[in-house]
């Protein structure tokens, strides 16, 4: 029988061996906290990079300003200069809101640790635990997602093995919590993230851009 936990840390637990200076995205959805909470085990100072859109719902925020006192988390928020783009045109609003910070937020590490899982999306089907990735502009990083075959059940049996709170919007009906005007509930049946952007598109661009190397 498989240890699904025991997976997990050897994943991160090599990745840290190898070197490299790591950080974690974080939109603190249930599976980047779990992710958050065995990396900070291991590296309470991590950095914990949070996109700040200016549309999250107000939950996300408290939330993650309530686990980053708890933990004593060093969250670091980034967010477009001056962003001009609104939820109306999806593909640039992400891009400038999301994307670009992000490039320049990860600029500095070369360890990069997702909450990715195969089991949220088609788009996601084919991931691997470890993976290289270039950016457009040149930066290259380590991508790793600890807890990229988890089931959804397998997510949040964690979460309450080790009392950590979840997301209120999850006991609502979310599956998949971005931005809230980009954001529905799905229909009974339909993968996690079918109620982002409407059903038009599955990704905002962050796992993407790059370029998958290895
Ligand atoms: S999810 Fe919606 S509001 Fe958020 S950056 Fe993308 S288009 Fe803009």
């Amino acid at each position: 029988m498989r240890d699904a936990l025991a997976q997990a840390a050897r994943i991160i637990d090599t990745a840290l061996d190898a070197g490299g200076r790591p950080c974690l995205t974080c939109s603190f959805q249930a599976e980047d906290v779990a992710v958050l909470h065995l990396l900070r085990a291991r590296r309470p100072e991590i950095p914990v990079l949070f996109l700040e859109t200016g549309y999250h719902f107000p939950e996300v925020l408290e939330y993650r300003d309530h686990l980053t006192r708890q933990w004593g988390l060093h969250t670091v928020s980034l967010r477009a200069g001056a962003p001009t783009l609104h939820p109306d045109t999806p593909s640039e609003c992400c891009h400038q809101r999301k994307v670009e910070p992000l490039m320049a937020g990860l600029a500095g590490y070369d360890l990069w640790f997702t909450g990715l899982r195969r089991e949220q999306s088609p788009t996601r089907a084919n991931l691997q635990p470890d993976e290289q990735h270039r950016f457009p502009a040149g930066l290259t990083l380590r991508k790793v997602s600890p807890v990229y075959d988890w089931t959804t059940a397998e997510v949040f049996a964690y979460l309450a093995a080790n009392d950590i709170p979840v997301l209120p919007l999850y006991q609502q009906g979310y599956t998949s919590i971005g931005c809230a005007p980009c954001t529905a509930k799905p229909a009974p049946g339909e993968h996690a993230r079918a109620g982002r952007w409407g059903g038009n598109k599955l990704e905002c661009g962050l796992h993407t851009v790059t370029i998958k190397e290895a």
